[in-house]
């Protein structure tokens, strides 16, 4: 079994998803995992805010205009009336839906039920089109397997068994058809993998089933040396390590959602990053061979906090750093990035919802500081055969950057460096121009 993953460009738009009912044929077996339609998820991210907001006149309004698309994608996409009512019908159902929590007091479950809308209807409405067409395949919900425990982490337990049951109910069929990004929780409620969470929904499948291979298709040749967003003429690496595209996926390569080699790697899974827009091109194979040295790749991940406890008297002491790191344990804050010196420690966090509270258990340490909206700069590559001469180029290509925090050794793969949130961009195109 192969699992492909589409995400929001390759079945933006009718067109697209024609396209994509052709790609997907195969005498393999295939589960299909979809992510909304380009921009939806976007228009119910808003959608929601306004219903927190009590905002209701411009929630009702925003709903009907994100209504009213798809009424004209329907009409593009299905050829016959049978086809063109049951997409209205669905469009009616869900919109119904959404519109039920106007005007009604509105809390953060109903807000996971709002976002999970974009991905059940574009599996929907691709289930349809390929019956039209007349292409047999299953629709399998992704609520009734997918699922994070109490800690919001993936049950894989429970998502082994129940998807394996789901697809033993239908063991002549080789399509099937399911939702990235949504889950249920422990409680049985709508929930989700955060945004961009169909990478990590196809890589959880894929573990699960212990696939022969993983494929994200996307808008992109692949994995880029740097991030195109931001910088001219990046190059595709068409080889990465499990490591190394987990790093660059965690400091901020939107291409894949943090998480998502995680599962892959556990079971070896190969994963292959592909071009909807352009199948035929070679793309990215992630596998657990690492190829060629020095350096391969930089990424950039925003909205870090630097915090700094400086502490004369017991830093460095044995003992002291558990007690800081056990205050960041108990409001479940993730460090990000760490350096010391004699005197005092800086780290980053990337969470800062409970930041007030983090600070006020460190001043019982020490004098401490708080930077807010800094960017990490990831530079991935293999360091062990050319340990000075990379962190040297790196150093030299940032010379006019001014750097916060700098983190060199903790893996064989990785130099990471902390900047002002506003010199990000520069940063990442003096290291394309120095080191590419
Ligand atoms: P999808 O909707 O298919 O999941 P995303 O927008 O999440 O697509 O991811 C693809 C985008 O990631 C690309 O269009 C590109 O702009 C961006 N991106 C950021 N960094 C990289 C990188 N290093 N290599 C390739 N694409 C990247
Ligand atoms: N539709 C979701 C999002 O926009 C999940 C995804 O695209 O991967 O975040
Ligand atoms: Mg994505």
């Amino acid at each position: 079994m192969k699992v492909l993953k589409f995400g929001g460009t390759s079945v933006g738009s009718p067109e697209r998803i024609k396209n994509l009912a052709q790609l997907v044929q195969s005498d393999e077996p295939r589960i299909i995992v979809l992510s909304a339609m380009a921009g939806t998820t976007n228009s119910l991210v808003e959608i929601t805010d306004l219903l927190y907001n009590k905002e209701m006149d411009q929630a009702d309004e925003k709903i009907s205009e994100l209504e009213a698309k798809y009424r004209t994608r329907i009409n593009e996409l299905f050829a016959t009336t049978e086809g063109k009512e049951k997409g209205n019908e669905l469009i009616t159902s869900h919109f119904n839906y959404i519109r039920n929590f106007v005007y009604r007091s509105f809390t953060a479950l109903q807000e996971k039920a709002i976002l999970a809308q974009g991905e059940l209807i574009s599996t929907a409405f691709f289930h349809y089109y390929l019956t039209e067409i007349g292409v047999e395949s299953v629709f399998l919900p992704a609520l009734n397997y997918m699922r994070i425990d109490k800690d919001g982490e993936p049950d894989s337990y429970y998502i082994k068994e129940n998807l394996e049951r789901e697809l033993a109910e239908h063991p002549q069929q080789k399509l099937f058809i399911t939702q990235g990004f949504i889950c249920r929780n422990v409680y049985g409620e709508i929930d989700n993998l955060k945004r961009g969470g169909s990478d990590y929904s196809a890589s959880l499948i894929g573990a699960a089933l212990k696939s022969e291979e993983v494929q994200i298709w996307t808008d992109i040749d692949g994995f880029h040396n740097n991030d195109p967003r931001y910088v001219e003429n990046t190059g595709t690496l068409h080889q990465l390590s499990f490591d190394e595209a987990a790093e660059l996926a965690y400091f901020g390569a939107k291409i894949m959602h943090p998480s998502s080699i995680v599962p892959c790697k556990q079971w070896n899974i190969p994963v292959r990053l592909k071009n909807t827009l352009s199948p035929s091109d070679e793309g990215t194979l992630i596998t657990d061979e690492s190829t060629g040295k020095g350096i391969k790749a930089v990424a950039a991940k925003d909205g870090l906090t630097a915090v700094k406890i400086k502490s004369g008297r017991m830093l460095l002491a044995y003992g002291f750093l558990r007690r800081v790191f056990e205050i960041f344990e108990i409001y479940k804050t993730p460090i990000d990035m760490i350096t010391t010196s004699e005197v005092a420690i800086s780290l980053t966090i990337d969470d800062d919802s409970h930041l007030a509270e983090i600070e006020s258990e460190l001043a019982k340490f020490g004098n401490v500081e708080i930077d807010k909206d800094h960017s990490i700069i990831c530079i991935v590559g293999d360091f062990i055969s050319e340990t000075a001469g990379s962190a040297k180029k790196v150093l030299e290509a940032l010379e006019n950057i001014p750097l916060r925090m700098i983190s060199y050794g903790g893996s064989k793969h990785n130099i990471s460096v902390l900047v002002d949130q506003k010199d990000k961009i520069a940063a990442l195109q003096a290291l394309s121009n120095h080191l590419f």
